[in-house]
Formats: C-alpha cells, sequence, structure tokens
C-alpha cells in the first residue's frame, strides 16, 4: 500500500499518465496531476480520484517546457503534501516528419517535454528523497527507447536519451533505496496514438487503415495494442518493496516488438 506516500506524475491528464496517477490512488497515495486539457475535465478527473479512492489529489498545470514551473510545482507538492515519493515522468509529445523537414521548435519541444523535463523534476525531487531514505522513479520511455522507426528522429533521440538518463540516476541513487526505471510500452491506444494517425498517413501516403494495421500494429507481433491499464499496473508494481532490487532497468511491455 502506498497510504501516506505522495505521487507526482506528469502529463497526467489524459492517457497512460492518468492511468498510472489513478492506479497509484487506488493504492492510497496522494496523487499530484499535471497536464494540459480542458479546466472542467481536469477538475473532474481530479476530484474523481479523491471521492472514488479517499485519497487528496492536487492539480499542478506547470508547463513541461519550462524549468522554473518545474522546480516550482515540486516544491509546491512537497509543501502541500509533505513529501514526492513516487515520480512518473510520463509527460510526452510526439511530432512525425522526415529529419530534413522537421522543424527545429518542434524538436526542442519534443527534448523539453519527453527528456529534459525528467531531468528538472529529478534534480528537485531527489533531495527529498535521499533525505527520507526512499523513492521510486518511473520513466514512461517507450518501444523507441531501445529501436527507431523513420519519421521520428527526436521523439526516438529523447527517448534514447531519457533510457540513459534513467540508468545513469540509478546508478547514483542505489544506496539511498531509490530506485529509477523506465517502462517501455509499444503501441498503447490514447491520444497521443490517434493524433500521430493523419501525420504518419501523409508522410508514408497510406490509408487510415493501413497506418493502424501495418505501421503500427505490424511491428507488435501480438497485433492488440497495450492497454493503459496494464502500462499502470506495472507502474504499481515498482513501487512495491518486491520490486526493490529493480533499477536501472528498462521494462519493456510491447507485444514483442523489441524482441524482433
Ligand atoms: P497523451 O497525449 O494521452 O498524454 C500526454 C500527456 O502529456 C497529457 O496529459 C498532456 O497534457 C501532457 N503534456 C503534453 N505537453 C505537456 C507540457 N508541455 N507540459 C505538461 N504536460 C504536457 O499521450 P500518452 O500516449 O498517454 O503518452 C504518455 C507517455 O507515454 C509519453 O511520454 C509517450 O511518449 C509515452 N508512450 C506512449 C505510447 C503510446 O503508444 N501511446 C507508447 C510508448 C510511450
Amino acid at each position: 500500500t502506498l497510504s501516506s506516500k505522495t505521487a507526482l506524475v506528469t502529463g497526467s491528464t489524459s492517457g497512460i499518465g492518468l492511468a498510472i496517477a489513478r492506479a497509484l490512488a487506488a493504492q492510497g497515495a496522494n496523487v499530484v496531476l499535471n497536464g494540459f486539457g480542458d479546466a472542467a475535465a481536469i477538475e473532474s478527473a481530479r476530484a474523481g480520484i479523491e471521492s472514488e479512492f479517499g485519497v487528496k489529489a492536487l492539480y499542478e498545470g506547470a508547463d513541461m517546457t519550462k524549468p522554473d514551473e518545474i522546480a516550482a510545482m515540486v516544491r509546491e507538492v512537497e509543501g502541500a503534501f509533505g513529501s514526492v515519493d513516487v515520480l512518473v515522468n510520463n509527460a510526452g509529445i510526439q511530432f512525425v516528419s522526415p529529419v530534413d523537414e522537421f522543424p527545429p521548435e518542434k524538436w526542442e519541444q519534443i527534448i523539453a517535454i519527453n527528456l529534459s523535463s525528467a531531468f528538472y523534476t529529478m534534480r528537485a525531487a531527489i533531495p527529498g528523497m535521499k533525505a527520507r531514505g526512499w523513492g521510486r522513479i518511473i520513466n514512461t520511455a517507450s518501444a523507441h527507447s531501445i529501436v527507431a522507426s523513420p519519421f521520428k528522429s527526436a521523439y526516438v533521440a529523447a527517448k534514447h536519451g531519457i533510457a540513459g538518463l534513467s540508468k545513469a540516476t540509478a546508478l547514483e541513487l542505489a544506496p539511498h533505496k531509490v530506485t529509477v526505471n523506465c517502462i517501455s510500452p509499444g503501441y498503447v491506444w490514447t491520444p497521443l496514438v490517434e493524433a500521430q494517425i493523419p501525420d504518419t498517413m501523409k508522410a508514408r501516403g497510406l490509408t487510415q487503415e493501413q497506418v493502424i494495421q501495418d505501421v503500427m500494429l505490424k511491428a507488435q507481433p501480438t497485433k492488440e495494442f497495450v492497454t493503459v491499464d496494464q502500462v499502470a499496473a506495472l507502474a504499481v508494481f515498482l513501487c512495491t518493496d518486491a520490486a526493490s532490487q529493480i533499477t536501472g532497468a528498462n521494462l519493456s511491455m510491447d507485444g514483442g516488438w523489441t524482441a524482433q
């Protein structure tokens, strides 16, 4: 159980992050939601977590491209709840384009959100974890932290980067009972995946059905999407005592994709 613990999940107003926040709340953790979206929908997700799981839930709107806002968010959470015990770096965006046409501002944005934000949350939250002698840092990486696909240069670079950042940090924090791991899903059916279908159709000259079957599920031998609840269940497991010796690992949940 995670009661009396606090979990901060970046990019948790939607998709995988929201499922992880809800699953940690179900274990008794107070949770902090972060991300963008419709204010009323975010408030209803936040209030829903409180009423459904009997925990406290806070919303922090920090922009993961802004190091100052990230540091302020961690300080506010520590002020409100006393600690950040579980840090899930999950915020992420995708952009699909040939590398020579890739807009530089999209490159910078993807590196900032998908990689650098984790450095900034960690450097803010780690001193408290070290002081308390317990912590769990879980980074939502991707199959693209292990293998590549064409037209996703920034995303693949950022995800390989976060895999390396996780390993280095895991070694540093091993003596402090703080574990750092990546969860690397294959294709999970979320708004992020749905939104990249039109661009992939354009970049590869395919229909929507061809993108789903021949591009996305082609890579995944099970021919099924991963669910957000499956990813969340692995995040919950990484917070247990049974997982205390799992650190510096990059755990795939990709229907066999990266075994090929
Ligand atoms: P999603 O679009 O449903 O959720 C992304 C979340 O990040 C949202 O809450 C969004 O508001 C937030 N976000 C975006 N920009 C932000 C910013 N600047 N500051 C703060 N929050 C911001 O996508 P998802 O599929 O749930 O993706 C979550 C993570 O999982 C990402 O890191 C993604 O790369 C990774 N992932 C997804 C898949 C997949 O197939 N869906 C596969 C592997 C890895």
